[in-house]
Order: C-alpha cells, then structure tokens, then sequence
C-alpha cells in the first residue's frame, strides 16, 4: 500500500485497518467495541502472536478522544506498521509481538473526527467524561458550547461507555493516549494537584520516554496547569491500576508570525511532516510495551 503522506479521514482509517487485519491474520485481531451517537463503530485492533494470549502483558494506545488532534492517530497507525511490518523481520519487534499484547482504539471519538472537531457529537469533551474527579459544576460546564464540557454526568456517552466497558475487560499495565499540541508527557493525577503512590515510577518511565522522543518534551503531571477531571488517564489509573500516559505530540503548527496558521485551528493541531513526526513518537511507544513485562511494572 501507498504510504499516506495526507491525514486519514474515517473511512481511509477503516480500510487500512482492515486491509492490515487481511494482511497478517495470524497476529491482528479486530473488535467492534461500541458505536458513538452518530452510529459511527468503535473498533479496537489487537496484536499478538501469542496463542497463550492471556499470560502476556497488556498496553492500550489510544487516538483521537479529541476528533482534531489527527496526528495522534497517524503516530497510533505508524505505530501497527511498525510492530505488523517487523514482525518475523525484526528480532526486537517479534519479541514484542510474541510476548505482549498490544491493543489500540485508533477513534474514540469518530463524529469528532468526522466533523473535525474536538467534541462528540453532543458536544461533549469525551476526555472530561470519565468518572475520576468528573465535575459538572461551575457555570461553565453546564454549557455544552464550552470547550470542555463534561457532560451531564459520569460516563453519559456511549463513547466513553465503550471504552470504559473495554478497559474493565483487561488488564492493562500500560497505556497510552496520543493527542497534540505542545509536546508534552503527562501522567496522573489530572483532577487534582496530588501526586499518586507511584509519582516516582511515573517520573523514571516519563524521563526514559522522553529521551526516545526527538525534540524537546516536557514531563509533566496532567494537572501541572489546571484541575481536569473525568480523563481516561485517570480513569486507567485510579480505577483500573493501569501506569497511563497521555502524549502531546508534535509542537503543532500555529505561529505568530504566520498569519496563515491563525484561523486554521486544524494546523495548529496537525504538523505537515506527517511522516517525520509519526516516526519521532515509534521509540516512546515501543519503550512502554518493552517495560510491560518488567516484574515491578507488571505485578503492582
Ligand atoms: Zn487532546
């Protein structure tokens, strides 16, 4: 196949992940794992080429929760090349292959995505809608044309419903979540300025991360800036026991001296180097799922 050197829509999603699924049965499985209001499906990839599937560490990389932030997907896609492609070829990556279980939803939110536009399709922010610190007070999040409107209450979309119902059906240890702008590393808490029991180990995963991403990123807890509650990254953690990172990547494009980039919030989001930035992200990702067999990482 071509390599695609313009950002997938929806449909252009589903045909190479199908195509992939076609390609190398014997390591991908697809799952239909819900539908967003719109009636768009909610699919989750997985790869493995353990028979013994269940003994093998889990990590979820997700995409697109935010329907603008495409380039998180195109890192995720990048990403099931790699490991699909590598497989059999490359001695590292079939060890990943083997002994991991990897797992993506490359669309949370695909009326979003549809629509290029950060919300669902009731304009809600899916990753304010999840039940850690999930806050509907404030004048402000009563009113859904906010950008971070969190929904009438805990888990009231279906999109975050079906993740929620996946995530309770594994294990996970790791996860990642791909979004952009800014460069960042993020890790829990997001809802409140405390750190959790694990701050140390989040800092000495982040920090090896951040070394495998070229640029500068920065480390930093989800809620270095302002509270956020309801995220999926607090949601993998404090209920689920999942280590959850969430990566902001590219730097996006939005310049003040380019008057061109001001009133396209879709460049601001989605750099142009499609190719060069989704391979900048491989390293971080492939490090994750490295760790996930590490006994302190594993049996926590
Ligand atoms: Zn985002």
């Amino acid at each position: 196949m071509a390599e695609k050197t313009k950002y997938h829509n929806y449909e252009a999603v589903l045909s190479e992940v199908m195509d992939i699924q076609k390609k190398y049965p014997y390591i991908v499985k697809i799952e239909k794992i819900g539908q967003s209001h719109q009636k768009r499906d909610l699919l989750a990839l997985k790869i493995s080429g353990d028979p013994h599937k269940d003994k093998n560490p889990k990590v979820l990389f997700t995409s697109l929760i935010h329907g603008l932030e495409v380039i998180g997907l195109e890192v995720l896609l990048e990403l099931v090349r790699r490991l699909t492609r590598g497989y059999g070829k490359d001695e590292h990556i079939t060890f990943l292959v083997r002994k991991r279980e990897s797992w993506f939803i490359p669309i949370i939110n695909p009326d979003g995505f549809a629509q290029k536009k950060r919300k669902n399709a009731k304009g809600v922010d899916l990753n304010r809608n999840f039940s850690v610190g999930f806050s509907s007070s404030g004048i402000l999040n009563k009113w859904n044309k906010w950008f971070f409107y969190p929904g009438p209450y805990p888990l009231s979309e279906p999109e975050t419903k079906a993740v929620k119902k996946f995530i309770q059906r594994h294990d996970f240890a790791l996860s990642l979540s791909l979004h952009s702008f800014t460069g960042l590393i993020n890790y829990p808490y997001g809802h409140t300025k405390k750190n959790t029991k694990d701050h140390r180990l989040f800092l000495t995963i982040g920090k090896e991360m951040q070394k495998r991403l070229c640029g500068d990123y920065k480390l930093r807890k989800l809620s270095w800036f302002y509270r956020l509650g309801g995220s999926l990254e607090d949601e993998l953690y404090e209920r689920h026991n999942t280590l959850s990172f969430l990566l902001e990547t590219s730097k996006g494009e939005l310049s003040l001296i380019k008057p061109s980039t001001w009133f396209d919030p879709f460049e601001w989001f989605n750099p142009k180097k499609i190719k060069e930035c989704a391979q900048n992200n491989i390293e971080a990702a492939l490090y994750l799922l490295e760790i996930a067999g590490r006994a302190d990482i594993r049996d926590r």
